[in-house]
């Protein structure tokens, strides 16, 4: 299926590795021109060079934080206007919240809210101005069912939820939309770094805690990036231009609510 997508330009935040990693090959699959940030230039600049290798497309990298005003300004002097962006930034660590500052918390608010919050307010305008833009947010299944563990993330995503929620219902008029891909477990570095304090935890070792959460999951394995980068690019095509507003829990079947 062609998105009808070549051609146009993509920031993909926190692309490195893992599930933005996967958005991005997905996107330069479709033709797209990329620009990749992550803070770790060595990964990041493999990453780049696998991709071009492997679509022919355009892809410049960004060594930067994405959650700070000066990585953000970096990245935006690279691309001012992309066409598409993937707002995603690490996720906060897990624990109990009894342990957590309020500098905890509003590191977490700054990455997982205000930072996706901040690349859209950079771009939204031009996309409106051009009547093409794509705006997906990598948040987490968190923000439909609470994981206990993750209240930093419960917490700051379901705010990046709310506010986009508003937005997207403005924009689309413009045939600029924006959606929020929510990932349950998929294999990845992140999965293995929550499994870590589950295990820490529990008394259990790792892979007592990665079998259980697999038994827990309808489909019987953990996602695969690449299934999460192809929603992604779905959601970027030039045909998705009436999907706008939407939460996509991407987990497996574990979410059991009817709608
Ligand atoms: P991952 O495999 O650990 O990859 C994280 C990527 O983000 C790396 O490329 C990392 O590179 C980059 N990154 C992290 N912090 C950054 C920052 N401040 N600025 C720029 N780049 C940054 O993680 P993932 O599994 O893809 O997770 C992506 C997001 O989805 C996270 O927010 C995570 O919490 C959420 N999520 C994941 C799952 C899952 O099962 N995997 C489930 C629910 C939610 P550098 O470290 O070099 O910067």
């Amino acid at each position: 299926m062609d998105l009808g997508i070549k051609g146009r330009r993509a920031i993909v935040c926190a692309s490195s590795k893992g599930l933005g990693l996967a958005c991005a090959q997905q996107l330069a699959r479709e033709g797209v021109d990329l620009v990749m940030i992550a803070r770790g230039q060595d990964a990041l600049e493999a990453a780049a060079q696998s991709i071009r290798d492997e679509s022919g497309v355009k892809v410049t990298t960004v060594a930067a934080d994405i959650t700070t005003p000066e990585g953000r300004a970096k990245v935006l002097a690279v691309c001012p206007d992309p066409d598409i962006l993937v707002t995603n930034a690490g996720g906060p660590k897990p624990g109990d919240f009894r342990e957590w500052t309020r500098e905890d918390w509003i590191s977490a608010v700054d990455a997982n809210m205000l930072t996706p919050i901040e690349m859209i307010r950079a771009t939204v305008d031009k996309m409106i101005a051009r009547k093409f833009g794509r705006i997906v947010n990598i948040t987490s299944a968190s923000v439909k069912m609470p994981i206990e563990i993750l209240g930093l993330s419960n917490g700051a995503r379901a705010g990046l939820t709310g506010f986009v929620s508003g937005l997207a219902r403005q924009t689309v008029a413009h045939n600029v939309t924006i959606n929020n891909l929510l990932p349950g477990p998929f294999a990845t570095d992140r999965l293995l770094q929550t499994a870590e304090r589950l295990a820490r935890d529990s008394g259990k070792n790792i892979e007592q805690v990665m079998t259980a959460r697999k038994a827990a999951v309808p489909a019987g394995r953990f996602g695969e990036p690449d299934e999460f980068g192809q929603a992604c690019a779905f959601l970027c095509g030039a045909k998705s231009g009436f999907i706008s507003g939407q939460n996509l829990v991407m987990d497996g079947g574990i979410y059991p609510g009817t709608l």
